[in-house]
């Protein structure tokens, strides 16, 4: 009978202990855990924590009595495991309530350790407004201390997924909340656009961000930091990263590898060969770099843990390394990346490029789609996939994830385009955004549409001194723009093509990047040569300039929007209702009537238009009152204007003129 010693009981360990006895029903197996619980989800403590899981017990996902009834697994709690005779194959442990020591046989030893969250050695760390979030007993601290102290004020440090969550979530009990961070950005693995995204969230749910900036010390109620704030803080959340626990590995002559981690064979067998490890301890390969890195994430941790155990039962299986996807949820925002970053990709030596689309999660016309922002990255010289970035609030995970599958199954631009992917109004739409990007990084490889990434833009304009047109229609032109740049719309362009020179680069600004790929092709055509569109459009600059400043362009942001909490409970019916108020007409003279929705009319419209939605023009045409009354229809493309003209001139209207799009009318303005 072989015995088995596996030493950590959660996600990795404790998925090890469950497939070992799948696998043999005969083998004696030992768990031994630090802490008093086993198999907890600690993913989810911040959701409890926000409220967003009520029962504290579902975080428990198994008991050292289900272990054992289940799957005669012996669990040791409270036990840790202080040395190795690996001579003789034996852990010895200690009781953490008792100080009584034992001794462990084992044929194979399995370690899942995981990871301990780093404490920054500063003034005050120890005080018991401090917090960390790693255990369920962490999580019991937080919550008994908001009960109890009903803290007003919170300072979240370190802008990790831990960090953002957890921002999230004493916003939702009630705090005011400020994040502190030492990088320029949120979220280290993505992108700065991306990231931009995300601190746009942050600071519409009325969050203080201090990037750039480290926690210098903490007394009492305040922390100070490094840019000379003092912040008020009732309580203090510290995320500010994880590092592997190795001390036992270590001392017990284990080999550590290049990215920190324990080394291990593609078997996940160390130097020992019959000790085994699983899960955030390790470093391991890179899917795509084929380079040793450390990715403590849930998901790898249990598969990890699920081939441990079958190596250590004498199984040879191969571990082929992990590509890193990841996801987070901010309030009503989400991002996230798969594969490699396109600064890590070009670090590793790759030629690699990208593209960024904003794509509707599914048809825009059915109901609750939103922009997908994905940054595919790839290989210039194979077009092969190396990685991808995405955001926004609906089908984030699903794109993310299409990726990871065809990175993992080494596709290229050509087969991503290809892509039957399933597609029905409310999922989806006959391109959608995975298909989008390959098809605008093809274009862009090919020359046949070049583009600009937003965090190149700076040297760019250093190098190519481009003329800049900016495609948006006026009035999103005026909220926020890149100075020097021309507003012409794309009907405005035709006309004015004339007086462009044709020596000179342009770049094209259009709201996502579509337009401006089409305003590409048409210059094209007029003989133009040094044609560039922004990728993304003025969508990524924003967020680039928001996460990352540049320092000689001059980009405009958006304004912060007032979010709160209630609302996002809510679901926005707030503001959908406010949105939909009704409009005021006047009974006589020339009229100027918008078809859009109100959503679509509240975010900026002709001066003095009245909205009445396409929907509803044959049932209130009445209010426009006589029926050779001057109108004049638009909507944003002149499509729904040009529907509502025919309707009308059935009513029997006679004078009624079709606008066309916002910038078209803005343009007589
Ligand atoms: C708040 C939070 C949120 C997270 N959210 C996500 C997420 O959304 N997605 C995601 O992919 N990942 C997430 N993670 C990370 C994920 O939980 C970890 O990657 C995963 O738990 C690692 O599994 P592991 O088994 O290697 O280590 P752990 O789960 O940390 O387990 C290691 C165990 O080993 C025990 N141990 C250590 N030394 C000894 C010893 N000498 N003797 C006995 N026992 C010992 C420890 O007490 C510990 O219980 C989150 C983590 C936290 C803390």
């Amino acid at each position: 009978m072989k015995k088995i010693v596996i030493i950590g009981g959660v996600a990795a360990g404790a998925t090890a202990a469950a497939r070992a006895r799948r696998l043999d029903g005969e083998a004696e197996i030992t768990l031994l855990e630090a802490g008093d619980d086993v198999s907890f989800a600690n993913c989810g403590l911040p959701y409890y924590l926000g409220g967003d899981i009520e029962n504290r017990s579902s975080l428990i996902l198994a008991s050292p009595e289900t272990f054992h009834d289940q799957y005669r697994v012996k669990v040791h709690t409270a036990t840790e495991a202080v040395s190795l005779d690996r001579e003789n194959r034996k852990v010895l442990t200690k009781n953490r309530n008792d100080g009584s020591e034992q001794e462990f046989e084992y044929d194979s030893l399995i370690l899942a350790q995981g990871g301990k969250p780093i404490v920054p050695p500063i003034p005050g760390v120890q005080q018991n407004n401090v917090f960390q979030l790693w255990t369920l007993d962490d999580m019991d601290s937080i919550d008994e201390f908001i009960n109890k102290s009903n803290p007003r004020s919170a300072v979240v440090v370190g802008g990790g997924f831990i960090g953002l969550e957890m921002v999230e979530a004493l916003a939702k009990r009630g705090m005011k909340v400020q994040l502190v961070e030492r990088l320029p950005q949120v979220m280290p693995n993505l992108e700065a656009e991306f990231a931009g995204f995300l601190s746009k969230e942050l600071q519409d749910f009325g969050v203080k961000l201090h990037l750039g900036s480290s926690l210098e010390k903490i007394d009492g109620n305040t922390a100070y930091i490094d840019n000379g704030s003092k912040l008020e803080a009732d309580m203090i959340l510290l995320s500010v990263g994880v590092k592997p626990t190795l001390k036992l590995a270590k001392d017990s002559g284990l080999e550590l590898g290049e990215a920190g981690g324990l080394l291990v064979n593609d078997r996940l067998q160390t130097n020992d060969d019959r000790i085994f490890a699983a899960g955030d301890m390790l470093e391991i390969e890179h899917k795509v770099m084929g380079k040793k890195v450390r990715i403590p994430l849930a998901g790898p941790a249990n598969r990890q843990g699920r081939l441990a155990a079958e190596n250590a039962l004498g199984g040879s299986k191969r571990y082929s390394g992990a590509g890193g996807a990841s996801i987070v949820k901010l309030f009503s925002a989400i991002a996230g990346s798969t594969g490699l970053n396109l600064k890590n990709a070009r670090a590793a030596g790759i030629n690699a490029d990208a593209v960024v689309v904003h794509k509707a999660s599914h048809t825009a016309y059915y109901p609750g789609s939103e922009k997908v922002s994905l940054m595919l990255i790839f290989n210039k010289d194979d077009g092969k996939i190396l990685g991808a970035q995405a955001a926004g609030r609906v089908g984030i995970d699903k794109r993310l994830d299409v990726i990871a599958t065809a990175i993992a199954g080494g596709l290229t631009l050509n087969d991503l385009e290809e892509l039957d992917l399933a597609y029905a109004p409310p999922f989806n739409s006959p391109n959608g955004p995975v298909n989008m990007a390959a098809f605008t990084a093809n274009n862009h490889l090919s020359g046949f549409s070049p583009s600009v990434l937003a965090q190149d833009l700076e040297e760019f304009a250093k190098e190519h001194q481009p003329i800049a047109i900016d495609l948006r229609d006026p009035i999103s032109f005026n909220k926020a723009n890149l100075l020097g740049s021309t507003n012409l719309s794309q009907n405005l362009l035709r006309e004015h093509i004339d007086e462009i020179p044709k020596d000179q680069t342009i770049l094209l600004i259009s709201d996502d990047g579509q337009k401006g790929h089409v305003a590409l092709r048409m210059m094209a055509a007029e003989g133009f040569e040094k044609l560039y569109n922004l990728s993304g459009g003025y969508i990524s600059l924003e967020r680039q300039q928001r996460a990352a400043e540049f320092t000689a362009l001059k980009v405009g942001l958006f304004p912060v929007e007032k979010r709160s909490i209630e609302e996002l409970e809510q679901g926005h019916s707030e503001e959908a209702e406010e949105a939909g108020g009704e409009t005021e007409l006047s009974e006589s003279g020339p009229i100027v009537v918008d078809v859009r929705t109100p959503q679509e009319f509240n975010m900026g419209a002709f001066p003095d238009a009245v909205n009445i939605p396409l929907d509803e023009l044959p049932n209130r045409a009445e209010e426009l009152g006589a029926k050779d009354r001057e109108i004049t229809l638009y909507c944003a493309s002149g499509a729904r204007s040009s529907y509502g003209q025919r309707i009308l001139s059935q009513m029997g209207f006679s004078n009624v003129e079709n606008g066309g799009g916002l910038h078209d009318m803005m343009a007589r303005a």
